[in-house]
């Protein structure tokens, strides 16, 4: 996902150009904007930490962008090009030093296993808007 932050500053281009020179294939992508259950269901392994009603606060403020990438080592692959959680903690050169504001409003969120991409996947497409 492209999140709401990251919407509103204008960074889809340019997040999407450096995921597709990394190599990434995009097989399936809307513009949408999350419902407070959509983002309670799709962050819901946090629920209880202490910035739960912040996160679902902010991902619900304006529309995203969600894609499924394809690549070999997906997961690890995109990770690293997206740079850590806290962006001032992010190795230089990747999509959250050079778009987020912080550690909440972090440009861009990435599976953190194949399990959880499939399920991520499911969550936002169905089978039609999938490309295969
Ligand atoms: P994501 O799951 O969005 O790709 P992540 O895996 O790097 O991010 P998680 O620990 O899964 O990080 O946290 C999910 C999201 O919750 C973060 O991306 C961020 O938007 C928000 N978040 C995490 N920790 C904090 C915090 N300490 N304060 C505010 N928001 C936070
Ligand atoms: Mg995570």
């Amino acid at each position: 996902m492209i999140k709401p932050d990251a919407v509103e500053s204008g960074y889809i281009g340019p997040i999407l150009a450096k995921i597709s020179s990394a190599g990434f294939k995009i097989v399936a992508m809307k513009f949408t904007q999350l419902s407070r259950r959509d983002a309670r269901e799709f962050y819901a392994i946090h629920k209880g930490r202490p910035f739960f009603d912040e996160l679902i606060q902010f991902m619900t403020r304006g529309p995203i962008v969600s894609a499924i990438l394809e690549k070999d080592n997906a997961v690890e692959d995109f990770r690293a090009l997206i740079g850590a959680t806290n962006p001032q903690e992010a190795a230089e050169g990747t999509i959250r030093k050079l778009y987020a504001k912080d550690i909440g409003e972090n440009a861009v969120h990435g599976s953190d296993s194949d399990e959880n991409a499939g399920i991520e996947g499911a969550f936002h497409f169905s089978g039609r808007e999938i490309y295969t």
